[in-house]
């Protein structure tokens, strides 16, 4: 009797295992794409400016800037707030045009 549960659960435990294998390649895989699409972003915001794709003003990303999450001014990148970590998804250009900086998850 044991011996039979024990053959059922041996069994089991060798179906689940191309399962986590599959799932691991999964996370694998979805992990190094939102790796690769943020480095993406990153490179983008290598740049000192960021040019506004309605006016074509080359707005500096070094600055003053609010941070939305914290309400904190900081002076730096505009993507990073040094209080709280935060990171502007976009800012606004001087003609009121939102420049996105990095694209939605
Ligand atoms: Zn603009
Ligand atoms: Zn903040």
């Amino acid at each position: 009797m044991s011996g039979k549960l024990s053959f059922v659960s041996v069994v089991f435990a060798a179906l689940k295992i191309p399962l986590y294998a599959l799932y691991g390649a999964y996370a694998l895989a979805t992990g190094y794409l939102r790796r690769m699409a943020r480095l993406g972003d990153n490179l983008r915001l290598l740049g000192s400016t960021l040019r506004c794709t309605s006016c074509g003003r080359e707005n500096a990303l070094d600055g003053r800037w609010k941070c939305r999450a914290c309400g904190a001014t900081y002076h730096g990148a505009v993507f990073h707030c040094g209080f709280c970590g935060a990171g502007a998804s976009f800012f606004s250009c001087r003609c009121g045009i939102s420049i996105p900086l990095r694209r939605p998850r």
